[in-house]
């Protein structure tokens, strides 16, 4: 990277209207989501700001966020109801008049016609006002339109609705190709790519990455981003003048998939479910789940995702011993043996949801999420999650921190994690 260029790197920030963002009743997930769509745009964010629902406040703002920044994308407050300011604060600020304008009217009246209703409410005629000059961006899901207004000294302001859909769906389809085609030549995506990795904590992750790349990774930098779902490892680097710089982020990329590879999986969405959907789908193989301690959260999770009757059979949440004994076939004895949370209980689990429900590959997860219940034999924590698969079984037993919620989150993810490793190891698609 150049710093001589910098000065040229377009700025741009985001501002968050609304008296909950201010209260903290809700959390600014639209301003992280624009401040890192931006930046990955190539924009620099100079800041990020929250204000109330106040015009004369707002009207501030944007007064001196546009001292630095070429762009100022606004969200919230946009809506039909008296507490939505944006628009009159910007018309005003910019000295346009608000004009009723005649696409966005007949919109709106499509939409409530649609909705059974004889025209368009008095109050929410408000939202086909728009500043006289701007452009107005559709929005598919939503009422309000999005808009877009040149400032006299040769700013932009991109004003979009606060509902968190519509405000990703709206950036995406119209404020992104906007910007590219204003910013021509000037922005430089980042160029980036994401590797999703599950368990394997993030200390030991961070070193195998060191181990790979003892004289550092040149002009990629790595990010580790940690949750439940278990590590993403973000990859990104800013490309050279010529746009170049997928060379090298593929070079590294490739490096790391093979350092991790027992842990990596791959899914456009980072859903793990999403994965596991597609390596059944593409063996044809059926699956079927038996829950203890996730309480559905495998089941959940599958079904998630639209079109997953296509290899997602069923399952069964066996809470109780009772419930193991009688809905799955779990002998008594060795309930009684071994105990609810052990290796072979969650293999017979496994084997008998597969066998209750006719599919070729069974899950079964039997745990201790705390916070009562443990042992120092079996801590809680403990989780043995086993699959099973036209005859054979493979088992695991899991330690998790965390408490009740984090050790869910992670024995489902395991769950789905060590039916998915098995598909993606036996690589050939016929097995079913
Ligand atoms: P609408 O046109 O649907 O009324 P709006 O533009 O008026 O949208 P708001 O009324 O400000 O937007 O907010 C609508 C919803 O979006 C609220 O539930 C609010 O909590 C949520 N929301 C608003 N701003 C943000 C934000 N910055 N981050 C996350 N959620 C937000
Ligand atoms: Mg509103």
């Amino acid at each position: 990277m150049t710093t001589s260029l910098e000065p040229t790197v377009p700025v741009a920030a985001v501002l968050g209207v609304g008296d909950e963002l201010l209260l903290g009743a809700t959390v600014d997930t639209n301003g992280s989501w624009l401040a890192a769509g931006l930046s990955d745009l190539g924009f620099r964010i100079c800041r990020r700001v929250q204000v109330g629902d106040s015009e004369a406040v707002i009207a501030g703002a944007l007064e001196e966020l546009l001292r630095e920044a070429d762009v100022v994308v606004v969200t919230g407050g946009l809506g039909p109801t008296p507490d939505d300011r944006t628009r009159d604060a910007v018309a005003r600020f910019l000295g346009r008049p608000l004009e009723p304008h005649a696409q966005v009217l007949a919109d709106l009246e499509a939409r409530y016609r649609a909705r059974g209703m004889e025209g368009v409410p008095p109050m929410a005629r408000s939202m086909a006002l728009v500043p006289a000059g701007a452009r107005v961006l559709p929005n598919p899901r939503g009422a309000a339109p999005g808009l877009a207004l040149d400032t006299p000294r040769g700013g932009l302001v991109v004003l979009l609705p606060g509902i968190p859909s519509e405000m990703r769906e709206l950036f995406l389809e119209e404020v992104r190709p906007f910007l590219l085609a204003r910013f021509e030549g000037r922005l430089r995506p980042l160029l980036q790519r994401v590797l999703h990795t599950t368990g394997i904590p993030e200390s030991l992750l961070a070193e195998s990455v060191q181990r790979a790349f003892p004289q550092g990774m040149g002009g990629v930098s790595v990010a580790f981003l940690p949750d439940l779902q278990g590590v993403r490892v973000r990859l990104v680097v800013r490309p050279d003048e010529e746009g170049k710089g997928e060379e090298e982020l593929d070079r590294v990329a490739d490096t790391l998939a093979g350092v991790l590879a027992g842990h990596l999986y791959t899914s456009p969405s980072g859903d793990l479910a999403e994965a596991l959907g597609t390596a059944l789908k593409a063996r044809g193989a059926t699956l079927a789940v038996a829950e203890s301690c996730t309480g559905g959260l495998v089941c959940r999770r599958l079904t998630d995702w639209p079109g997953s009757s296509e290899y997602f059979l069923g399952g069964v949440v066996a809470y109780s011993n009772q419930a193991k004994r009688s809905l799955l076939g779990v002998g008594a004895d060795l309930l009684e043996e071994k105990g609810a949370v052990s290796r072979e209980v969650a293999e017979e689990m496994a084997r008998g949801v597969a066998w209750r429900f006719g599919a070729s590959v069974g899950i079964g997860i039997t745990g201790i999420a705390g916070p009562g219940g443990g042992t120092d034999e079996k801590p809680v924590g403990t989780v043995w999650i086993a699959g099973w698969w036209q005859g054979e079984v493979r088992a695991r037993r899991e330690r998790f921190g965390g408490g009740r919620h984090e050790v869910r989150e992670r024995a489902a993810q395991s769950a789905l994690h060590l039916v998915y490793r098995w598909m993606e190891e036996s690589g050939g698609k016929g097995r079913g």
